[in-house]
């Protein structure tokens, strides 16, 4: 109830909820108090959460933060949801976001743009924009965000919380709306990395109906928070250090890894070469996938529908022409073209090759260090309608995208203001070494 009046008080100006289910959230609660009395209480039970509205929910309307699915209500629960409601968790709604995850900044969201807690003046980042903001202003203890090319880590830098990306594969998509299937994953947003392991233990393994989600024993990651960071080789990608940086945040993040140092852990300077390719290989691959994943909405299935469609093709175009907003149109103009006959070989198969190469880099530097170190994202959070022109909002991605186009797990951790707007550290480890990502920001904080 307290979670829910804070919720009343402050989300007007935030506006990070789409949905607060009130009356489900006091139920659950309730069975919640119940189980704990009976001495059965589960692993999550009676803690609030908010889920980015990406995750279909049953009964729940599912919108994507967009208007094709403003009445979209789905039949049944994503695993993710379903596994945390095993565990006890209570939902009090779901969290506002770009469009169909498509975004930095949350400004591309059908039901408004965010507002960065630390200063309203500021965007929360995107897409997972408004489960950052209600972690941040203590709305909820934590959140589901999904991450395609840095969501859940942008935006967690940018409201001064912790966010972890994990390994492809290593939680279950079924039921989280697709984007980029390849790319998207989702995880934890919290105000610690402990938070962030409790509920990664709650959400991760195999799922017989994500044929993509892997078959692998889940750690006990709570229980790995403290193992000792003596020794641990820590790279310093010298790309993510270069040109465009905010010499605040460079800042920042150069302290924060001298407390690593202090810690017992050695530095030493790595290179990713192909970090330059990451932002248009993934703006090919990432729009070629949401143009085939987006292709349903075609106004016979789900959500909008145009009025009195003349025939089919008229009920298309008019329907897919009201429902998306002008940043989805966008993506799904580059990715049908990208696709299309003529051009397949020199834009999407080049993609995958360079995608391969971005990989590569991961794998060669991770024979040299354990983990890689650098800012998330290159400045602090922006004003709200401060990015005007799309390309220069993709370079927000800089750091984060090709981790999604390799696959390995990232977390974002709290290190400190560029004035008035927090930084965040980004660490990045191999496949399924979630446990280190997680030990490495616990022992910061
Ligand atoms: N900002 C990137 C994009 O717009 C990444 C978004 C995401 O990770 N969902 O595609």
């Amino acid at each position: 109830q307290s979670a829910l009046d804070r919720i009343q008080r402050l989300d007007g100006d935030l506006n990070s909820f789409i949905s607060v289910t009130t009356e489900q959230a006091l139920a659950d609660a309730d069975a919640a108090d119940q189980a704990r009395a009976a001495g059965d209480a589960a692993a999550l039970a009676g803690l609030p959460l908010a889920l980015k509205d990406i995750f279909c929910t049953q009964g729940v309307r599912t919108s994507c933060g967009s208007k094709m699915l403003d009445s979209f209500v789905a039949p049944y629960d994503a695993t993710v949801v379903e596994k945390i409601r095993q565990a006890g968790g209570v939902s009090l709604g779901k969290t506002n976001m770009d469009e169909f995850a498509m975004g930095s900044s949350n400004e591309n969201s059908f039901y408004g743009p965010v507002k960065n807690p630390w200063d309203l003046s500021a965007v929360p980042g995107g897409s997972s924009g408004g489960s950052a903001a209600a972690v941040a202003a203590g709305l909820v203890p934590a959140a589901l965000g999904t991450d395609t090319g840095g969501s859940i880590r942008q935006p967690a830098a940018f409201c001064g919380i912790t966010g972890l990306k994990p390994t492809y594969g290593r939680v279950s998509r079924y039921g989280m709306v697709a984007y980029a299937s390849s790319l998207d994953q989702g995880g934890p947003m919290a105000r610690t990395a402990a938070d962030c392991a409790l509920l990664l233990e709650t959400i991760a393994g195999h799922d017989v109906r994500d044929s993509t989600s892997v078959a692998r024993v889940v750690p006990d990651y709570s229980a790995e928070l403290d193992t000792s960071l003596a020794g641990l080789k820590i790279g310093l990608p010298k790309e993510y250090f270069g040109d465009g940086l905010d010499p605040e945040v460079e800042t920042a993040v150069r302290e924060a890894i001298k407390v690593y140092e202090s810690l017992g852990a050695k530095v030493c300077e790595v290179s990713l070469p192909h970090t330059h390719l990451a932002i248009p290989a993934y703006y090919v691959i990432a729009p070629a996938e949401a143009s085939s994943n987006l292709s349903r909405y075609d106004g016979v299935r789900f959500g909008h529908r145009c009025e009195d469609p003349t025939d089919l093709e008229d009920l298309y175009k008019r329907t897919r022409a009201e429902g998306f907003g002008e940043e989805v149109k966008r993506r799904i103009l580059i990715g049908t073209h990208t696709l299309s006959e003529g051009f397949f070989d020199a834009y999407y198969l080049k993609a995958q090759q360079v995608r391969r190469l971005i990989r590569q880099d991961f794998l060669d530097a991770f024979d040299e260090v354990d983990v890689l170190m650098g800012p998330t994202a290159p400045t602090p959070a922006f004003d709200l309608g401060a990015q005007k022109d799309p390309v220069s909002m993709y370079l927000q991605d800089i750091y984060t995208i090709a981790v999604n186009l390799a696959g390995i797990p990232g977390i974002s951790v709290p290190a400190g203001f560029a004035g008035n707007r927090p930084v965040g550290l980004q660490v990045l480890a191999p496949h399924f070494a979630e446990a280190q990502l997680l030990g490495v920001a616990h022992q910061f904080q």
